[in-house]
């Protein structure tokens, strides 16, 4: 599949813009089970995520300078963060760097960027519980600005990691922070009161965030499945059911995007339209079911003949269609023998009897000045018939160019 070309364990490689709208856009090919869908989700979120890293880690790093030069201008930094500050600025100054120079090894920044904050988050929480006593007021300053950041450990696990991964760190997180409350460190509570009800607006609040995050993640992958159903259901809109070629819906789609191409003088085209003869015969003599054999048994040997770039559809009943590009007429004539002897050479074990179809072929011309292009498709398909009709009229098991 695309996307596993595109990604490296968890997190995706050549990363580029483009690369990103094109997976969150989801213009490639349809996943086509739980897996597929699911290892999309993982895709589609970390590349979204990706797509905005660089600005959060450039907006961290003027949020800290801003920290640190008001709490050194207020008098109100501590000793921890007067070691912390300075490294902590330093290191986002050379991952941001980084992430601009090294593109394929951004997951790794990013997860350093989140590890790195995490610890800092529980290492500062546990040093201010420590010197809590040492400190006094200043260390209510130090817990309450903390608190205002430690929900950005939440939100960057749902960004960061599968939704189960998320709230599996996050429960840790949140337990890591409680527990000076659960241990009741009551000689430390019994000097501040005020860090005690801090820390209990804490245990309070943190679940809310938690749950709130799980259902936003919840709904977002929710949605990420509808669309893709509903990609599904559109793509499987167009194949026909029994030989899985398109049918007349993808196939005047395909037509579509062909005119235009050749308008723009970019490509030539041609239409094969082509109808197995006597068909009729061969469902009443040897029944439906095998008629329907012989229906999906020229559509996969057709489809093996032709290039990845030309197309094939069940334009109806019996009659098949395929489109053609090229850049030299006589190509097609070659090409369209070659499928009818392929026909022609198919043996089945319940028809004793030879296969055989009538090709009709009409090449897109500059003639075809139509300017309504379903017209101009219309045109196209009728002078197809038209071949068909003659080749039909002349002998079948043979092709006629219009
Ligand atoms: P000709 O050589 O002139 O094309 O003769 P023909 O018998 O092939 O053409 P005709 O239009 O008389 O018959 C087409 C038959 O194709 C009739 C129909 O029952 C059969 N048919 C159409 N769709 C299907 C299908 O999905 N499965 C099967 N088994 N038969 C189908
Ligand atoms: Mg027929
Ligand atoms: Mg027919």
């Amino acid at each position: 599949m695309k996307n596993s070309k595109l990604t490296r364990g968890y997190f995706p490689v050549n990363l580029s813009v483009k690369t990103i709208c094109k997976n969150i856009l989801n213009l490639g090919k349809p996943p086509l089970n739980h897996r597929d869908i699911t290892r999309q989700q993982s895709v589609y979120f970390s590349q979204s995520f990706l797509l905005f890293i660089r600005p959060v880690m450039f907006i961290s790093f003027i949020c800290l300078l801003a920290i640190w030069s008001t709490e050194t201008y207020l008098q109100q930094i501590s000793s921890f963060n007067k070691f912390c500050y300075p490294l902590l600025t330093l290191f986002l100054a050379t991952n941001l760097i980084y992430s601009y120079r090294s593109k394929t090894n951004i997951e790794v920044v990013t997860c350093l960027f989140f590890i790195l904050f995490m610890t800092y988050f529980v290492v500062d929480y546990y040093y201010i519980f420590i010197y809590l006593e040492v400190i006094g007021e200043s260390s209510h300053y130090n817990l309450s600005s903390l608190s205002q950041w430690l929900p950005i450990a939440y939100i960057g696990a749902f960004l960061f990691l599968k939704k189960y991964n998320a709230l599996k760190f996050s429960l840790v997180f949140a337990l890591c922070l409680f527990l000076p409350e659960l241990l009741c460190f009551d000689n430390v509570y019994n000097h501040s009161p005020i860090a005690h009800s801090l820390t209990l607006n804490l245990m309070l609040s943190h679940p809310v965030y938690i749950c709130l995050l799980w259902g936003v993640s919840h709904l977002k992958m929710m949605s990420y499945h509808d669309r893709n159903n509903a990609n599904l259901m559109y793509k499987l809109s167009k194949i026909d059911s029994l030989t899985k070629v398109s049918n007349r819906r993808g196939i005047n789609e395909s037509l579509r995007k062909m005119l235009s191409e050749y308008k723009r003088g970019s490509t030539q085209f041609s239409v094969v339209l082509f109808d197995i003869d006597h068909f009729k015969s061969i469902n009443d003599q040897f029944g439906h079911l095998a008629g329907d054999e012989v229906l999906i048994a020229i559509a996969d040997s057709i489809k093996s003949e032709l290039r990845l770039f030309d197309e094939l559809g069940r334009w109806g009943g019996e009659e098949f269609i395929a489109i053609l590009r090229h850049n030299n007429y006589h190509l097609v004539s070659e090409i369209t023998e070659r499928l009818r002897i392929a026909i022609s050479s198919l043996c089945f074990e319940s028809i004793p009897q030879k296969i055989t179809a009538s090709f009709g072929v009409v090449h897109c011309k500059a003639e075809i000045s139509e300017k309504n292009d379903q017209k101009a498709i219309e045109l196209l398909i009728a002078q197809a018939d038209k071949a068909l009709y003659k080749a039909k009229n002349t002998g079948r098991n043979k092709v006629v160019i219009a």
